[in-house]
């Protein structure tokens, strides 16, 4: 059986690394916004290219804090891609503000600034692209289109680890940018853990407090804030793991480079190889007519798969009056027909040749 993820083998090069980081926090006395966070705060700030990190407790907090942050007046309008993750959209409406969907592009799966023009009003006041599967979303037209209307740019980069755009790191690209560190992400905890990355001073600065119950100064609140705080346990073992990034996803686009040149099932839509080495390959996502029963033989042949996303999030029961009535064809197609393959940095060589003889073998 080749599982599509095995969290205890992910880790396992790093068990010695976690093991000493674990013990050195236990015997230090101290567990919240201390010397782990502030390290690692300064590690994953220089790695992205940014002069600030904020360490939060997870993925969907770190971008709701920074919407929160920005103050904008209440009923203001947010773009978001129509096949976001669950959290981008819930991020939008956690901070009292109203998410519009936008179509994305379908041969990248991130949203389309060609899009952006039909969906913006006069209460528009920021975009949330999503850096989907680890692909960065083609950012210039969006940023350009952001100064013209004077919007804010709020990256989703949790997927999105070391993936670059014309050079720059996700996560440095727009005003500020929320990370993830769930445990499956490229650069993953032992828990739950967040941060948002910037180089906006003075949204940092609130951004310390917002995570930290609004507070700058012990028991004075200036803003309604959260208890959104990276724990130091976390962050010791971010730190830890933080310099494999790079060559774990150097093996995600070596796997990733095999499957796109290896793959040959008619049906199958491969994800676009125009980025290889740009992209962060959180995952591979291939597309085919009849996803489910594809699904079923490769469940069969040993082989195991996962749906990002099965239900998009305008279909989700949490948002049912919502949008009633409107389609997003383009997402719903990507819904109803994508595929996540195996590939991480530990898949083998062997296991990849076993995953396309056993794919290209397909036949209905
Ligand atoms: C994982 C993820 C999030 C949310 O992160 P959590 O740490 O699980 O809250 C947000 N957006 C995307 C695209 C994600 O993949």
């Amino acid at each position: 059986m080749i599982p599509f993820l095995d969290l205890a083998r992910l880790n396992a090069p790093h068990q010695h690394r976690i093991q000493a980081a674990m013990q050195r926090v236990a015997e230090s006395g101290w567990y919240v916004l201390g010397q782990e966070v502030k390290a690692f705060e300064a590690a994953f700030a220089r790695y992205v290219g940014v002069r600030h990190c904020i360490g939060v407790a997870n993925g969907l907090e770190a971008l709701t804090l920074v919407l929160k942050a920005w103050a904008f007046e209440a009923g203001s309008e947010v773009l978001v891609p129509s096949n976001a993750y669950i959290a981008s959209v819930l991020a939008i409406t956690h901070a009292g503000l109203t998410p519009v969907l936008v179509e994305p592009d379908p041969q990248t799966y991130t949203l389309d600034p060609a899009r952006l023009g039909a969906a913006l009003t006069s209460r528009t006041r920021a975009i949330l692209p999503v850096h989907l599967y680890g692909r960065c979303t083609d950012m210039a037209p969006l940023l350009a289109f952001a100064a013209t209307h004077k919007l804010r740019v709020l990256e989703d980069a949790a997927q999105a680890h070391g993936a670059t755009y014309r050079g720059r790191q996700a996560g440095s690209l727009g005003h500020a940018a929320g990370f993830s560190f769930y445990p499956t992400k490229n650069l993953g905890a032992l828990g739950d853990a967040g941060a948002i990355t910037t180089d906006d001073d003075a949204l940092a600065e609130q951004l310390r407090m917002w995570r930290n119950y609004g507070s700058a100064q012990k028991y004075v609140n200036d803003v309604p804030g959260h208890n959104s705080r990276l724990d130091e346990l976390q962050a010791a073992i971010l730190g830890e793991k933080l310099p494999f990034v790079a060559a774990e996803n150097d093996r995600r686009r070596q796997l990733a480079r095999r499957y796109l040149a290896e793959l040959t099932l008619p049906d199958l839509t491969l994800p676009p190889a125009d980025a290889v080495d740009a992209d962060a390959w959180h995952l591979f996502v291939v597309r085919h007519p009849e996803r489910d029963a594809f699904r079923t033989y490769l469940q069969q042949q040993g082989i195991g798969t996962d749906i990002h996303y099965p239900i998009p999030p305008y279909r989700q029961r949490a948002y049912a009056t919502s949008w009633a009535g409107t389609d997003w064809p383009i997402a719903e197609a990507m819904h109803r027909e994508v595929l996540s393959l195996p590939l991480n940095p530990t898949l083998t060589d062997d296991e990849v040749t076993r995953c396309v003889r056993t794919i290209n073998a397909y036949m209905k």
